[in-house]
């Protein structure tokens, strides 16, 4: 016997994320309930963030999809589509598995649209999750704003702390989050850093030495011949050139404290960060003298060098990469896989790695202006295309519920007036039945409205002229162009070649 199961994912934290694993399990028994289904297996993935992880880094989901593959699996409750995927093009590789497998998917929560069927349910299915993807966006960004006002206190919340320092919170041992919770025992003007003694010691040791350090040493201007010197005296021999450049330039040493956040750098320096000093107000020169010595130094790039950008690891400074799982690279047709900002191929030996946002955007102007260009020539054609391929389904869908909610209106009218002649429990019962299913008709026709609403939005810049005059400056949200790659098929990169697309729409082969 095929199963019914359950899958289960939380994002981010319990803090952030209202729909906790216990609910979202709450929700998918009552609904398996109502049907008579018997739940086999719930596959718990826990906290993991859909966003974050690949396929790979999700076993419950690669067991679940593999159980599937080997036709175990009748149907699966889920809570929402972004459960299964925060990006559209993981989500679409995971629906179009289901699909094929013939595994019913259900979504549990209340206002999720329901999975479509037929040509568009592809496409809607894309722009589904791309919501879920904007969304999942948003939860980012909020978090980058709930941080600010604690910045500006002078909480440490970018990172790790500096070299000296550690934070009072003790992080979860159990939690793979990186995030740490907020504080909230903190007292006003109390630090959520504190010092770490014995290197304490050794920061102050190395201003002095540095101090100390004759003009011959610095003259010579090699930082790493300077670290040397440095490192003959005990207490500095463990540190590494990095640390101590680091040391030397960290601020906080004398009081102020310097973190960038979504592009912004924020320097403060209050009664909180200057419970942080190292050095006492005497000894500021020191610090200056210290990073005036260094300024001297050819560092090389690596040890100054943007260290913030990988440090910081912020995911929002990332590129999207939009066609990763459509990326098949040209020499080994392997996929290629977005790691950081570049994608690169399967293939470790292979040295097709184009950089996400350069390649997604060239892809993405190339079918874009295939569209505006069969827009201009063809345009009846083209509409004709899409129109019937995404637009039909839903008007087939909506004017079959029309029908059906006018028909259920009448017969509530008759009923109702059946009901005053004739007041028995039947006929109450009858009534209340007919309501209710005029109720649940209204719901899918609204759901289904403003899908078709969202694809009459998308199809509508396609055929406007000033948006096709755009093409030069496109300044189409990061979701609408999302949103028009999910029209590609398949791309083949290979280095100094065009990148050879395959699109979703029929005619389209390559540009030409
Ligand atoms: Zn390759």
């Amino acid at each position: 016997m095929k199963k019914t199961v359950i899958y289960l994912r939380q994002s981010l934290n319990t803090d952030k994320q209202p729909h906790s694993i216990s609910m979202q399990k709450d929700m998918a028994l009552e609904y398996a309930e109502k049907r008579d289904w018997i739940i086999h297996e719930v596959y718990d993935e826990g906290n993991r963030s859909a966003r974050k992880t690949t396929l790979d880094e999700r076993p419950q989901l690669k067991r679940l999809l593999n159980d599937v593959e080997t036709g175990k699996i009748e149907r699966i409750l889920v809570f929402k589509r972004d459960r299964l995927a925060r990006k559209v093009q993981q989500y679409i590789e995971i629906y179009r598995i289901l699909k094929k497998y013939k595994v019913d998917l259900h979504f549990t929560a209340d206002n999720e649209p329901p999975p479509f069927e037929g040509a568009a349910s592809e496409f809607i299915e894309a722009i589904l999750a791309g919501i879920a993807e904007h969304e999942a966006n948003n939860i980012v960004q909020r978090l980058i704003y709930s941080k600010i006002p604690l910045i500006k206190k002078g909480l440490w919340q970018v990172g790790s702390p500096p070299f000296a320092y550690e934070s009072k919170k003790k992080k979860k041992s159990d939690s793979k989050e990186e995030d740490e919770e907020p504080i909230k025992e903190l007292k006003e003007g109390e630090s959520n850093l504190r010092h770490i003694p014995d290197k304490v010691k050794t920061v102050r040791t190395l201003y002095s030495e540095v101090d100390a350090i004759s003009t011959d040493i610095v003259d010579k201007r090699d930082f790493s011949f300077f670290c040397k010197c440095l490192k003959e005296n005990e207490n500095l021999a463990s540190l590494t050139p990095k640390q101590i450049w680091d040391i030397i330039v960290q601020p906080l040493h004398i009081g102020k404290m310097v973190q960038r956040l979504d592009g912004n750098e924020y320097s403060i320096d209050n009664e909180v960060t200057q419970t942080l000093r190292i050095l006492t107000y005497e000894e500021e020169g020191l610090w200056y003298k210290a990073n005036d010595i260094v300024k001297q130094l050819d560092v090389p790039e690596s040890i100054t060098g943007e260290k913030s950008e990988d440090d910081e690891g912020l995911e929002e400074e990332l590129p999207m990469a939009k066609l990763e799982h459509v990326l098949r690279c040209g020499t080994c047709k392997e996929p290629l896989i977005a790691i950081k900002k570049v994608y690169k191929c399967k293939t470790k030996t292979c040295k097709n790695a184009p950089k996400i946002n350069k390649l997604d955007e060239e892809v993405f102007q190339r079918v874009w202006a295939y569209l505006i260009k069969k827009g201009e020539h063809q345009w009846g054609k083209l509409k004709e295309i899409l129109e019937k391929r995404y637009g039909e389904p839903f008007k087939a869908r909506i004017t079959y519920l029309d029908n059906e909610i006018s028909l259920l209106e009448n017969k509530i009218k008759s009923h109702f007036q059946q009901l005053l002649k004739y007041p028995s429990e039947d006929n109450q019962e009858q009534l209340s039945y007919l309501v209710n299913c005029y109720k649940e008709k209204s719901k899918e026709l609204e759901k289904y409205e403003s899908l078709h609403f969202h694809n009459k939005q998308f199809l509508n810049h396609l055929d406007k002229k000033e948006t096709l005059d755009l093409i030069s400056d496109i300044n189409l949200t990061e979701i609408q162009k999302q949103n028009i790659l999910s029209l590609v098929k398949v791309v083949h990169y290979h280095r100094k070649k065009t990148p050879d697309i395959r699109c979703l729409i029929p005619t389209y082969r390559g540009e030409k």
